[in-house]
């Protein structure tokens, strides 16, 4: 059993299931080697017990909870307030404890940014495109425009979902920079038309389906090896297994490869910087990522 005290803080997960999920390691790490008294603990909690979960949360002077699936949408109506950001995007993955209630942010978003810039990826003036418009897209989206991409193609099976949601974040940000097809479209020509210059490799590609998640490693949501021609980076969102098919074949095109283990991992840094108020280094999230690659 990990050492707690009297004086022992609580931090905590409320997601369905919660039993495969790494952020008790990230958390108790990071707590570790901050030396703060916290522990981390999962709770899994059935949709009609949320409200229940929250307030008895919050009674029990819990300091903050990280929000996962299917609760990330749910959860704000429980919250007393909800960050600007996260009511944009529609889901809250953290609740920070207030005097009145616990606040909702989203850090997947930031956590996203903070991850590609890790990487040393450059966004700017960039082209993106995301593959898939389900929750963890509209973050991507939302984060692309935070970094002032110069544009972003949306591409997903349901194409009304990707219509929606870059109708959505073109009205909030007063822009037309983002784009939606289907796969089975001739989503290329409006890439060329994005990009005139087409050339060369120059697209930064992120995989924000669920297709090739642990079991199904042999699947890949996008087959055509021309789309790989077009990728300079691709950025897949899934974490497990740690090297995708997507992965594989942004790399025997030429590319970069990564996977969606450092977003998990910031997104937790940025959800414990805003429980604690302090500032997570990098070379404290590189010793967190280790831990999390050899786990
Ligand atoms: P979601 O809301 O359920 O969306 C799933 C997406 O995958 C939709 O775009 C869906 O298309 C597409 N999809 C599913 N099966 C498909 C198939 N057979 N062919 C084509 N497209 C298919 O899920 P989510 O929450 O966005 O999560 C998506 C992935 O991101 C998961 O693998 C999750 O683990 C990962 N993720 C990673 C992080 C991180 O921190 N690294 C955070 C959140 C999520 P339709 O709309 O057509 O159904």
């Amino acid at each position: 059993m990990i050492s707690t005290n009297a004086q022992t803080k609580l931090l905590g997960l409320l997601g369905n299931p919660v039993g495969h999920s790494l952020s008790p390691i990230i958390h108790s790490n990071l707590a570790k080697n901050c030396n703060e008294n916290y522990a981390y603990l999962a709770f899994a909690v059935e949709t009609q017990k949320l409200a229940d979960a929250v307030k008895g949360g919050y009674a029990l002077g819990v300091q903050g909870f990280n929000v996962t699936v299917p609760h990330k949408k749910e959860v704000m109506q429980y919250l007393a307030d909800v960050d600007d950001k996260a009511a944009l995007i529609g889901a809250v993955n953290t609740l920070v404890r207030t005097e009145t209630g616990f606040k909702g942010y989203n850090t997947d978003m930031p956590g996203l940014l903070r991850a590609m810039a890790y990487d040393g990826i450059c966004l700017k003036g960039k082209h993106v495109v995301i593959l898939g418009a389900g929750g963890v897209a509209n973050a991507a989206v939302c984060a692309m425009l935070e970094a002032d991409v110069a544009g972003i193609l949306v591409l997903n099976r349901t194409v009304q979902k990707a219509l929606e949601l870059a109708d959505y974040f073109n009205r909030a940000y007063g822009t037309d920079k983002v784009r939606a097809a289907a796969f089975s479209d001739d989503f290329y020509s409006v890439m060329e038309k994005m990009d005139s210059d087409d050339s060369k490799q120059s697209w930064i590609a992120i995989q924000a389906t669920s297709v090739g998640m642990y079991p199904n490693v042999t699947q890949c949501v996008m087959e055509d090896e021309k789309f790989y021609k077009k990728v300079a980076v691709g950025y897949d969102l899934i974490m497990n297994p740690a090297v995708t098919m997507f992965m594989k074949r942004v790399k025997q095109s030429g590319g970069e490869a990564y996977n969606g283990v450092r977003m998990l991992l910031f997104q937790g840094v940025l959800a414990y910087e805003l429980w604690t108020g302090h500032k997570i280094s990098d070379e404290l999230a590189t010793k967190v990522l280790h831990i999390l690659e050899n786990n």
